[in-house]
């Protein structure tokens, strides 16, 4: 498996041409068939078989929802689930789909088994009749670059968290550069950045999982109703697909150089051990 493969088709053709030379085979993280819900799982952290490692609720950027609200591939509990979350006004917001506040703060301060086992944390993307990602290509950078084990040990586990900070840099951008792209104000982009990992939150946001209706409003106030929040979504995913190689090199690369150096450099220390 190449690094590109594990991207989202949005990355697919440019992380080809950056890190085409970067191979990452791994054979012992069998997702389907989850190494981590058996008996005989040695060291490895224990998950319930229902849940996997998806007691996660991921960030969705604006274009991948986009992507998965138009295409005829994406199963429809996905997009029930994306529909849904945006009349509920559940963190649905220019910058793509958050989890809600109230989930953030209850994972961040998780028990230590809860991972894996913790139904309530189960990702609202997950297919719980075959027990895999409903939305598979389009899973964003943390379920992409998340390995309970790699053929390549710890360090292979060290490269993945990298390959994982690289490509969340990399979807903050791009879905950013949409925003800009349809004239969203900075302070409005800004202010959506805050609901990125959180730890701690205010009363009402910790009671619901729905956004307070005003601040929802100011959100989407330059949008809505001259389109419809599902349409703005699409164009973010159209307009990100137009882009080509060099233009997503000149957006990506001045923040990116360090991570990409730091990857190669660890990408070639495990390939000379
Ligand atoms: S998006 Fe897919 S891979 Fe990620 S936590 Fe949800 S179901 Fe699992």
């Amino acid at each position: 498996m190449e690094l590109h493969q594990t991207a989202s088709p949005f990355l697919k053709n440019y992380l080809q041409q950056k890190f085409g030379s970067v191979s990452l085979t791994e054979t012992k993280a069998t997702c389907n068939d989850c190494l981590c819900s058996k008996p005989n799982r040695g060291t490895l952290p224990f998950y319930s078989s229902d849940l996997k490692c998806c007691t996660f609720h991921p960030f969705l950027p604006n274009y991948a929802v986009g992507a998965l609200l138009q295409s005829s591939q994406t199963p429809e509990f996905i997009k029930a689930q994306l529909k849904s979350k945006i009349q509920r006004q559940e963190y649905a917001l220019p910058l793509g789909i958050f989890a809600p506040l109230r989930y953030q703060i209850a994972f961040n301060n998780r028990a230590e088994h809860d991972f894996g086992n913790k139904e309530e944390f189960l990702c609202p993307y997950f297919n719980r009749i075959n027990k895999s990602c409903g939305l598979w290509q389009h899973r964003g950078a943390v379920c992409t670059s998340y390995f309970c084990v790699s053929d390549r040990g710890p360090q292979g586990l060290k490269l993945w968290e990298l390959i994982g900070e690289y490509l969340h840099l990399c979807e903050m951008i791009l879905s950013q550069d949409a925003l800009v792209s349809m004239g969203l104000s900075p302070d409005l982009i800004e202010g959506q950045l805050e609901y990125v990992n959180c730890n701690s939150g205010t009363e009402e946001e910790k009671a619901s999982h729905s956004m307070n209706p005003a601040l929802f409003k100011e959100y989407w106030n330059e949008w809505v109703p001259h389109h419809t929040i599902e349409n703005f979504y699409i164009n973010c995913s159209t307009y990100i697909l137009s882009l080509d190689f060099e233009q997503l090199d000149a957006l990506l690369y001045e923040e990116t150089q360090d991570l990409e150096k730091e990857l190669f450099d660890s990408f070639n220390k495990l390939q000379n051990q």
